[in-house]
């Protein structure tokens, strides 16, 4: 009850007490945390349908998988599994239908050019450490009790991208690396990740982001 208040109260929040949460944590506030207590948000089934059809569009293999609640604020609602993007991709589970269009779009058109152009080089596969988990936010004391985007699928961790030559291309040592087109590269997915996703957080973030990049479909328009 006290945090469905809290919550509620954050909305109401004005752009600055909005920036200040933000900057403390995984999920931003004006976006239901789907916690003890609050209705996990999901997506309607119009929304879905949409998607859906946008997702075959391009020519996407995937499953689309079954509703199910998988936890207390956590659960699966308009997800799919994705087969085949284009690109080899390990480590994915459900991902929300609207959370998989932006993260194929974003490999196939952002990151693979990128690759070519500031690297030389094919894009071969990228690693995640997954997208599903019925989990709470980590890496910040603050919000360690709200729920994390990845307990309602809606997003993805990525960890490197291979080429075709045999590089690997990690956030994890490659973000502060030696290498400059391999810092300006990661960077430059970064930023093209901003304009898909609503939160977008690199090592830049906190250090629990040092080895990965979170990508997130909501609307909360943080990047960092
Ligand atoms: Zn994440």
């Amino acid at each position: 009850m006290e945090r469905e208040r809290d919550d509620r109260w954050r909305h109401k929040a004005g752009l600055a007490m909005l920036g200040a949460i933000m900057l403390a944590s995984c999920i931003p506030a004006g976006r239901p945390s789907g916690g003890q207590g609050g209705p996990p948000t999901r997506p309607s089934a119009g929304e879905t349908a949409t998607c859906l059809s946008d997702l075959s569009a391009t020519g996407t293999r995937f499953r689309a998988l079954p509703d199910r609640v998988t936890g207390p604020g956590c659960g699966q609602f308009g997800t799919v599994q994705l087969l085949d993007i284009g690109v080899p991709v390990t480590g994915l589970g459900a991902m929300r239908c609207g959370e998989a269009r932006a993260f194929g779009a974003w490999v196939r058109e952002d990151v693979a050019p990128a690759a070519v152009r500031m690297l030389g080089g094919e894009l071969a596969r990228v690693d995640t450490f997954g997208s599903y988990a019925c989990r709470n936010v980590v890496g910040s004391a603050v919000n360690a009790e709200r729920r994390s985007g990845h307990a309602q699928a809606n997003a993805v961790d990525i960890a490197a991208f291979h080429l075709r030559d045999g590089r690997r291309i990690a956030v994890l040592g490659g973000w502060t690396g030696e290498d400059e087109p391999t810092r300006d590269f990661l960077r430059t997915v970064r930023r093209a990740a901003c304009r898909r996703f609503g939160t977008v957080l690199s090592p830049d973030y906190n250090a629990a982001h040092a080895d990965h990049l979170h990508l997130e479909a909501d609307r909360a328009g943080f990047c960092r």
